[in-house]
């Protein structure tokens, strides 16, 4: 998969060498990186008008093949990728009020494979300077439960990301809440990109159901986060790609837990 994924977050955390001010009269307010952020929280939502506006000039630095998808993804504030000639960019909400001079860094980011280092601080400066304001959200969001009545999904998910993935997964992961009743159909699980957020059904905190079947479903729902949504070429997700089924079965009980599924999803679905 041909993606650059931006860690700006860690970046939030620790300050980099400040780019030199340029010599002149008075800083600008917006030039203070301690002082509030200038804009409303709004500016955390994706808008369409935010969207067409980022489309517009990126298209206007680097051409016409450029799509624009505003997120409310902390974690990959900054990520692209490229198909049949054209330029998809996922882009947090944040960056529709960027200045001119961000702009040309974010051009920078999605046409040079490796940007300058001017480009990636004011990118970075951009950030600092509205972090109270991404902070602030945060501390609002959900407060995930990972801990069940048998399974303990933090547990779980720890050892998996140690074992499968050299600790590169960043989602949280909590139980939901779900209407007790029988049903045809149950999702077991969910990944949400905006959230950073994994989702597991409480059917599956039951005496009855094995840690490894949890743990191929924790598995599955964390691949999400490392593979993205993939998108084909007209616009429609393919959420599972043979590179993500590909990699379900690296699950040292892949096999185990399908068997086990097959055998007792009625059960499963009577909760
Ligand atoms: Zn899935």
């Amino acid at each position: 998969m041909s993606q650059l994924d931006l860690d700006l977050r860690g970046d939030l955390g620790s300050p980099p060498g400040r780019p030199p001010r340029p010599e002149g009269p008075v800083a600008a307010p917006d030039d203070d990186p301690t002082a509030p952020s200038p804009l409303p929280e709004s500016a955390l939502t994706p808008t369409i008008r935010g969207q067409e506006r980022l489309e517009q000039a990126l298209r206007a630095r680097l051409g016409p093949k450029v799509m624009v998808q505003l997120t409310q993804n902390r974690t990959t504030m900054v990520s692209f990728r490229r198909r049949r000639g054209v330029l998809y960019a996922r882009l947090h909400a944040l960056f529709a009020h960027a200045t001119e001079p961000v702009l040309d860094a974010i051009a920078e980011f999605l046409s040079h494979p490796e940007p300058t280092e001017a480009a990636t601080r004011r990118l970075d400066a951009f950030l600092d300077r509205h972090r109270d304001l991404v902070d602030q959200n945060r501390v609002e969001r959900l407060v995930p439960q990972p801990e069940g009545r048998h399974h303990d999904l933090q547990r779980l998910f720890d050892t998996l990301n140690a074992e499968y993935f050299g600790g590169r997964i960043t989602a949280r992961i909590t139980w939901t809440k779900a209407a007790r009743g029988k049903r045809l159909t149950m999702r077991l699980g969910s990944y949400s990109e905006e959230e950073n957020l994994i989702r597991i059904h409480p059917a599956l905190d039951r005496a009855f159901v094995p840690e490894y079947f949890v743990a191929s479903v924790v598995f599955h729902e964390m691949l999400h986060e490392l593979h993205g949504a993939e998108e084909l070429g007209d616009g429609r997700r393919q959420v599972h790609s043979p590179a993500f089924l590909e990699d379900e079965r690296r699950f040292a009980d892949y096999i185990r837990a399908k068997r086990w599924e097959q055998k007792h999803i009625r059960r499963l679905l009577r909760y």
